[in-house]
């Protein structure tokens, strides 16, 4: 595998300024580590560890992705618990494999070279009542699921989480939204797990998240978010809400299709929304290769069937070029590209 730096990224993409602006480069993590350049090396061999299983070269990104775009990652493990995910990043801290966790890659893009390194997808799933309105969640908890529980059982706060495909962790970390809700305004605290080992919890308030965005975005000692603690207030039109909101999407997503759901985060500042200005510059339905703005929402992506990273990574291009000539607005990504060999590189920095 070539070690270049700006592999399989589209010239619009291919600024060092964007690859050197990764947000998390996993602390101490060397992104240049000797033992994670034989990439797929070991092809479809498991590699057991302190009762760990590694699969080595076989996992596809594609199937852990709700684009359903990625190559194979040279090591993969499903951990259920907080100490299998520890002992998971542990081995990888020990052995100099760059790591990602995700959740359900419902914000990822994954390149069709693969990830040279550790992809720890999270099953951490238990949730707890601790007291009515408080719930204590794993991280690897479906939020969709969370949103539709809690507003059965009568509370209000995560009623726009139904139908948002991903994890308690990955929300947190994305601070997810819809419908004038955010989940940082739901949460009460935060658990999560240092790169050197150490378990840390954060409260709301030394918390500071904004639009689609969280401290743990740039938290540079952050390994992994392992529960989160959601303090919800009584409404007896939370379950009706949260009905309408899903109605809403079947109504106006392209649900069903394989997307990220919205690429770029809206221009709060304009006061109109991504889709719109994707729309009024004429290019619903416009493709590249595989990949097509959704005739339906035109901030939605969808892969048509056989898309690779370089027809999303095109369309994304694209897309932001035109709507920049006819209303002078820079779109920014809200999908997180993990690139091959570098942890997390946001493509918003564009420098
Ligand atoms: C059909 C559809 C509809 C959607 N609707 C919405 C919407 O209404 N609003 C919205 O905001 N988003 C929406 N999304 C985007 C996406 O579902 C959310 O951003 C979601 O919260 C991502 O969760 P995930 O578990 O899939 O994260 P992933 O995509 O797996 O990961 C996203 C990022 O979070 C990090 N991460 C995940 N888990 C952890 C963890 N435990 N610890 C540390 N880091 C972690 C990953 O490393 C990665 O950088 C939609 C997506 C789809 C496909």
């Amino acid at each position: 595998m070539s070690p270049s730096p700006s592999l399989s990224i589209p010239p619009c993409y291919r600024s060092p300024g964007i690859l050197l602006h990764a947000p998390r480069t996993r602390g101490p993590f060397p992104f240049l580590c000797s033992q994670s350049r034989s990439f797929s090396k070991d092809q479809g061999q498991t590699h057991n560890c302190k009762g760990l299983k590694f699969i080595r070269g076989k996992k596809q990104l594609k199937d852990l992705s709700t684009w359903g775009i990625g190559g194979p990652c040279n090591y993969f493990i499903q951990v259920f618990d907080q100490t299998q995910l520890v002992s998971a990043i542990r081995f990888c801290r020990e052995h100099s494999i760059r790591f990602i966790v995700i959740g359900k890659g419902s914000n990822c893009l994954f390149d069709d070279v693969g990830f040279d390194g550790c992809v720890i997808l999270n099953r951490i799933e238990f949730l707890e009542k601790k007291e009515p309105g408080i719930y204590r969640v794993g991280s690897g908890f479906r939020f969709n699921r969370l949103g539709v529980q809690c507003s059965n059982e009568g509370f209000t706060g995560l009623e726009f989480a139904g139908g948002i495909p991903g994890t308690v962790g990955g929300a947190t970390y994305m601070n997810a939204g819809a419908n004038g809700q955010e989940t940082a305004n739901a949460i009460r605290s935060v658990e999560f797990v240092t790169m050197d080992g150490k378990f840390l919890r954060f409260s709301r308030t030394d918390l500071v998240f904004g639009y689609r965005s969280s401290p743990f975005q740039v938290m540079e000692e952050l390994a992994a978010i392992i529960a989160v603690t959601f303090e919800l207030q009584h409404s007896g039109s939370a379950k009706r809400r949260q009905h309408e909101y899903m109605e809403r999407r079947r109504m106006s997503q392209p649900v069903g299709e394989q997307t990220a759901g919205s690429v770029f985060r809206n221009p709060l500042d304009m006061g109109v929304a991504a889709a719109e200005l994707i729309e009024k510059a004429g290019l619903k339905g416009f493709r590249v290769g595989g990949a097509m703005v959704s005739k339906m929402h035109a901030n939605f992506f969808i892969n048509c069937g056989g898309a690779t990273s370089q027809d999303m990574l095109h369309l994304l291009a694209v897309v932001k070029e035109k709507v920049d000539q006819k209303f002078g607005v820079q779109l920014k990504e809200e999908i997180i590209y993990i690139h091959p060999e570098i942890t997390d590189v946001d493509l918003n920095k564009d420098g």
